[in-house]
Formats: C-alpha cells, sequence, structure tokens
C-alpha cells in the first residue's frame, strides 16, 4: 500500500487554468520534466527559487511512493540574447568576453551550479540531459516537423510555421493568446526577415563563419533553436506523452507554449497532462534576472557579502524562507523576510530537539492523527507549503507545552509524531538540522585529534608504522595530515 492510495493529490494545471486531481498515466510512475538553467553565468537566488519549488514537487511526489523520473536539462546551446531568433547566443558571447571556449564557460557554470544546489539539499534530477548532447535527436525532430509540413527551410535555416500549425491546432493554448492579436501586434519590415510571419521561431540557425557552436545538418553549419531541445529531450527520456512539465512563470511564452507546438507538429500527440509553473522572486519588487542585474547571488546571502545583508544567511535558511511562500505565490526578498525566516526555522528545529526528551504521560491532548491528515491535506493542496508551516508550528507550540508539563501524550502519539515532523520537515521540505549537523562536525573533529595525538605517540615510541597506518587510513577517508613546526592540522575533502 502506497501514501497515494489514500492521498489525493491536486496540481494547478497552468494549462486548465485549474486545480486537478493528479493521476500519472502508468500507475505508480511519474514522468517529470523541468527546464534547467542556461549555464553562462552564476544561477541567481531566483533561478534557484524555481528549482527549490520543483524540487519539494519531487520530494512530495517520492515521499507518496511514486516512483518519479525527474528530468531536467542543462542549455548549453542555442540560447539567444533576449530570448530571441536573431543574436549572439548567450554562451557564445560569454566566451568571447572571457577568451574561453564555450565549453569552458559551460563547465564552470554547471559546476556552480551543482554546489549551488547541494547547498541548497535539492536532489539532483534522474537525468541531465544536455543540448549539445541531444544535436542528432533535435535534428531528428526538426526532419519530423519538416515531413508533417510545419516548417519551412529558409536560407540554411528552418523555421516552424506557426500560422499553418494553427489551422488546425491552437497555438497559444498555454499562455491565453491568440495568434491573429499577435500577428496584429508585431510590426516587422518586410523582406529583412527570413520567415514567412514574424510569429514563427527557429528550430534551427545557419550559422554565421565566425560561429563557433555549430553542427553539420541536411540544412548546412547550424545549431538547434532554444526551445527544441526542450522538446527532443523530454519526449527521448518521458515518451511523447507524459505527466507533469515544469518551469518559471517567465517561460510560459514562447518557450513552453513554442514547445508544445513542436512536440504536436511532430508527433500529432499532446505532450504534457500537468504544466506547473513557479513563481518569480523579485528584489525590491521588480523580477531578479541576470540581464538586468537586479538579482542576489546564493553565495552572497551565504557569506552575508553583499550591501542589502545585514548578515549571513545559512542554505537551509534561504531555503526555508523561499518555502514559506507556495510556489505560484510572487515572493520579495529582503533582509528582513529573511531574518523573520531565520527566526521561524530556528523555533522548529528546537522543538525537534525538544521533542527528543519528551516522555509519554496519560491522554493526548491534540488529536495527532487528525493533525498529521492536516499536513498531507496542506501538500495535496497543490504543494502548499506555507500552509505545511503553518501545521508545524501547530505541533511546535503543543511540543512547548509537552515540555512545560502543561500537556500529555501517548506512546503511539508521541511516535506519530515524531514521524511526521521527521517526514515533512526532512523528506518533504528537505530542511537539515544544521545544529545537528555542527555537532557531528564537533565529534568528528574530536576523533580525529584523537587519532593525531595516539600518531604522535606512536612517533614517540618510534612504532612508525602504526603511526603511518593512521596516516594513510585517514587519507583514503578523505582526511589529510599536515605536519608543521606548529604541530599536525589536518584538513576534510
Ligand atoms: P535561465 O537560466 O534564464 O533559463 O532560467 C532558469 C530558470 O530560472 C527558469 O525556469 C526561469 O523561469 C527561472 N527564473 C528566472 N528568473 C527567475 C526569478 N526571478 N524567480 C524565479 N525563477 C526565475
Ligand atoms: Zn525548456
Amino acid at each position: 500500500m502506497h501514501l497515494y492510495q489514500n492521498q489525493e493529490l491536486k496540481i494547478y494545471n497552468s494549462l486548465s487554468g485549474e486545480k486537478e486531481v493528479f493521476s500519472p498515466i502508468h500507475e505508480g510512475n511519474v514522468g517529470m520534466y523541468v527546464c534547467g538553467p542556461t549555464v553562462y553565468s552564476n544561477v541567481h537566488l531566483g533561478n534557484c527559487r524555481t528549482f527549490i519549488s520543483f524540487d519539494l514537487v519531487f520530494r512530495y511526489l517520492k515521499h507518496l511512493g511514486y516512483k518519479v523520473r525527474y528530468v531536467r536539462n542543462i542549455t548549453d546551446v542555442g540560447h539567444i540574447e533576449d530570448d530571441a531568433d536573431e543574436g549572439e547566443d548567450k554562451i557564445a558571447k560569454k566566451a568571447r568576453l572571457e577568451k574561453l571556449e564555450p565549453m569552458e564557460i559551460v563547465q564552470q557554470y554547471s559546476v556552480d551550479f551543482h554546489q549551488i544546489m547541494e547547498l541548497f539539499n535539492t536532489l539532483p534530477p534522474s537525468i541531465e540531459p544536455t543540448a549539445t548532447g541531444h544535436i542528432i535527436e533535435q535534428i531528428e525532430t526538426i526532419k519530423q516537423i519538416l515531413y508533417n509540413g510545419f516548417a519551412y527551410e529558409s536560407n540554411g535555416s528552418v523555421y516552424f510555421d506557426v500560422v499553418k500549425f494553427n489551422e488546425n491546432n491552437h497555438y497559444g493554448k498555454l499562455s491565453g493568446r491568440n495568434i491573429d492579436d499577435m500577428l496584429a501586434n508585431t510590426r516587422e519590415l518586410s523582406g529583412q526577415t527570413e520567415k514567412r510571419n514574424p510569429q514563427d521561431f527557429a528550430l534551427w540557425k545557419k550559422a554565421e563563419p565566425q560561429h563557433i557552436m555549430r553542427w553539420p545538418s541536411p540544412w548546412g553549419d547550424g545549431f538547434p533553436g532554444w526551445h527544441l531541445e526542450c522538446t527532443s529531450m523530454s519526449t527521448k527520456y518521458l515518451g511523447n506523452h507524459f505527466d507533469i512539465h515544469g518551469g518559471g512563470m517567465d517561460l510560459k511564452f514562447p518557450h513552453h507554449e513554442c514547445e508544445i507546438a513542436q512536440n504536436e507538429a511532430c508527433t500529432g500527440e499532446t505532450p504534457v497532462n500537468y504544466w506547473m509553473h513557479a513563481n518569480m522572486l523579485t528584489l525590491n519588487g521588480k523580477k531578479m534576472s541576470k540581464s538586468t542585474g537586479n538579482n542576489i547571488l546564493p553565495r552572497e546571502i551565504f557569506s552575508g557579502n553583499n550591501d542589502k545583508l545585514s548578515k549571513s544567511f545559512s542554505p537551509v535558511v534561504t531555503r526555508f524562507f523561499m518555502l514559506q511562500a507556495h510556489y505560484r505565490s510572487i515572493l520579495d526578498f529582503s533582509n528582513d523576510a529573511i531574518i523573520a525566516a531565520e527566526k521561524g526555522f530556528n523555533r522548529l528545529m528546537e522543538a525537534i530537539e525538544v521533542l527528543k526528551e519528551i516522555k509519554p504521560s496519560g491522554s493526548s491532548s491534540l488529536n495527532i492523527a487528525e493533525w498529521r491528515q492536516l499536513c498531507y491535506d496542506a501538500m495535496n493542496d497543490d504543494f502548499n507549503s506555507p500552509i505545511l508551516i503553518a501545521q508545524l508550528f501547530e505541533a511546535v507550540r503543543y511540543i512547548n507545552l509537552l515540555k512545560d508539563g502543561k500537556e500529555t501524550i501517548t506512546q503511539n502519539d508521541l511516535e506519530l509524531l515524531s514521524n511526521t515532523l521527521n517526514a515533512f520537515i526532512f523528506d518533504v521540505l528537505g530542511l537539515k538540522d544544521e545544529a545537528a549537523d555542527d555537532d557531528n562536525n564537533n565529534k568528528l573533529e574530536g576523533v580525529v585529534n584523537m587519532l593525531i595525538g595516539m600518531r604522535n605517540e606512536a612517533r614517540a615510541n618510534k612504532d612508525f608504522a602504526l603511526s603511518d597506518q593512521i596516516r594513510d587510513q585517514l587519507k583514503v577517508l578523505g582526511i589529510e595530515l599536515k605536519d608543521s613546526k606548529e604541530g599536525t592540522t589536518f584538513s576534510i575533502q
């Protein structure tokens, strides 16, 4: 028996504009695709919010007992400045400015992204495909769309024919747009474009001679359009029709609208059952963004090295700050708001510690089974983490009364309370008890120092076999000893 069999999860579907009961295509299995970062600079906190929002979704689905295949791509080619069809590739531009290879840029910022995601305690996706690793698949998708008559070649590039597609399909159904309005609202000087219509978008772009990121194709050397990678990679790993597709709200149009059009033009199938869009993190009321510079970097928060901050905040506190808002609400970042989040987080962690010391005593004054279901109800209601957190604080209040001997609890309820709190705080919300981590670090430091002392003794007794053994075995564990005049210190890799 899995939890999902007796919990009814509802997801807000951007396509219908309604909360719908979640029912996966294959019972017990969920396929989820989330648009990943374009790796041409450090991820800012806004980007992180979107990935943390989907980490919550991934964690809760797993908690309910689903087997989830979570695909999140890395965009390493094809994303043009201003999300346009003309202009410089974001990665190629950065490479030019830094005098590096594009793939050096990709590597540098992919590594940074992974480090930040790990610090935020997000679980790695099941598959993390890159656009450059799927050029062949993208060419195949284009061939099929051309064959089906929904694209045309023009001067070595291939464009999606939006008007043709719209004859029997609806381009604009996700973003609530209408092609005639879009065409009426775009002015473009005729004769200056390779496109039949300004709304058409690139599937393949011809590479100019100076363009480094290029691949051979039936239409000459070029590179894929930005929207295409997600169509090719989602269907490759999740099938033509899968359960959930997510991304930030700003990707709804044109990116996701174009993805739907490409999928439908290629396979004739509606690709996604539930479209999920995470809302934006703002700073001073404006969207955090790489291009405008209105952003804050995660490492600036962890170090406190930013004028907007009065102190540093740990990754887990920052994560908690974000989870205190529902993923579909706009959240504004400020020093005061994250200070308040830190206080709340500390209260939660203290209660977890207090709970370990509580002994059962008489009957329970809080109905724990009912309270537990309220926690599930919150998450079942479109992953409502702020309501869940409010429920967790109900438990904190109870725990503090138990501590003061003002309330009582049975043995069974004590176990249920503890298990439920641990499951929601650590597994579902993905928080970490930093005090416990610090405590373990202190213990580790004590043990290594004890071994250093034993090694010194062995050396004094000329038992070099033992002293070397201690050093070598610690090294195998990733703990390196360094001897100097002042004594021996250690570092942990
Ligand atoms: P990008 O690297 O620009 O393609 O963005 C990666 C992800 O971050 C996308 O899903 C965006 O929607 C998301 N994103 C960008 N800016 C913000 C923001 N201010 N708040 C939340 N998510 C954002
Ligand atoms: Zn995408």
